[in-house]
């Protein structure tokens, strides 16, 4: 039960105790209904009307500084007012306040399943990314162009290793990144790879190599070397490669299933029809200006279109086409 002055009597002068079926006492003085309440000693009780300016002001007003609906929930009654929606009421608010989605978080969640390729051989299919820019070198050279074979690995993970590798070689080797470079693509191919659990060296030429470890401190092969055994074995292994790179094969997609069951657990499925107002992401747009203040989205726009596979043509609201389609993943609901 609420209530306000206006539907009372002024000046009955009279305090009178009110108990509500939920046991929470109230107070009714001088025609103005009092909720008792846990966090201050009286509560006065005001129209959702009401409540709906107190709640504006302390979100967007001279005080207000864009807080989450249970804090302005919390401020509203820590300024001693109530009405039973109140906490309905601030995240409706919230929700529709345009700053608080223009200034939004990034959602990370991916927006589409993730469905992995198999590549039946190795070889059969390549993958190619530039990478960089890096500073300078000598002759000029300043970006890489990285070309993975996919049965092997996957060109974003390719990428991640050299960088790393690169980044951490130069901090220790003091020297330039293409000089280095030759080094890290070596501890690539020598090093087993997580989801074949074989190096990509030996899924290529049947044999591991020989690092510079073993000769250093003679592993057993280096130390029982014989030319003539050498080579048969070098042969015997070339014809088992196929049974070696069958095996890699089927880790590869047990690995792939589960990196896919992971990442897909973790999908958030956005759509949007006709008429949606959306934002779009403004790192991506750039149409709000990339500075430490501006927006994180910026909009709204309406949708045009919109296809199955998540992409979306957008036009402004005086119906001026947006240039380029959009994909889900980098627009979010206005509401
Ligand atoms: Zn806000």
């Amino acid at each position: 039960m609420y209530m306000d002055g206006a539907s009372s009597k002024e000046g009955c002068g009279a305090g009178l105790l009110l108990i509500s079926p939920t046991g929470r006492a109230g107070l009714c003085l001088k025609g103005v209904l009092y909720r008792k309440s846990y966090l201050q000693q009286r509560l006065k009780c005001v129209t959702p009307e009401k409540g709906s300016y107190v709640l504006r002001e302390l979100h967007e007003g001279v005080c207000g500084n864009h807080v989450g609906p249970r804090v302005l929930a919390k401020k509203g009654m820590l300024s001693r007012y109530y009405w039973p929606t109140i906490f309905w009421d601030s995240a409706e608010l919230v929700a529709r306040c345009k700053s608080c989605q223009l200034h939004a978080p990034i959602h990370h969640a991916p927006t589409q399943e993730m469905i992995p390729l198999h590549s039946p051989w190795p070889f059969f299919q390549w993958g190619i990314d530039l990478l960089g820019p890096f500073p300078r070198a000598p002759r000029g050279y300043d970006h890489l162009v990285v070309a993975i074979d996919y049965f092997t690995k996957w060109v974003e993970n390719v990428n991640r290793t050299i960088l790393h590798g690169l980044k951490t070689r130069i901090e220790s080797a003091r020297t330039g990144w293409l000089d280095e470079l030759p080094t890290i693509l070596w501890v690539y191919r020598t090093t087993p790879r997580t989801a074949t659990q074989k190096t990509p060296f030996v899924l290529t030429y049947g044999t591991e190599a020989v690092i510079p470890a073993e000769i250093g401190v003679p592993s057993s092969r280096v130390q029982y070397f014989a030319v003539q055994n050498n080579e048969e074995e070098m042969r015997l292994n070339l014809d088992l490669l196929e049974c070696r790179r069958e095996e890699a094969c089927i880790r590869m997609a047990k690995y792939k299933r589960q990196v896919a069951r992971y990442y897909n657990a973790r999908v958030r499925h956005l759509s949007f029809k006709l008429g949606d107002l959306v934002l779009r992401r403004n790192s991506v747009s750039r149409a709000g200006g990339t500075g430490k203040l501006n927006p994180n989205w910026k909009g709204p726009y309406v949708v045009k279109e919109a296809d199955r596979a998540g992409y979306c043509k957008l036009a402004h609201l005086n119906g001026d086409e947006v240039p380029r389609t959009w994909h889900n993943s980098n627009l979010r609901l206005f509401r």
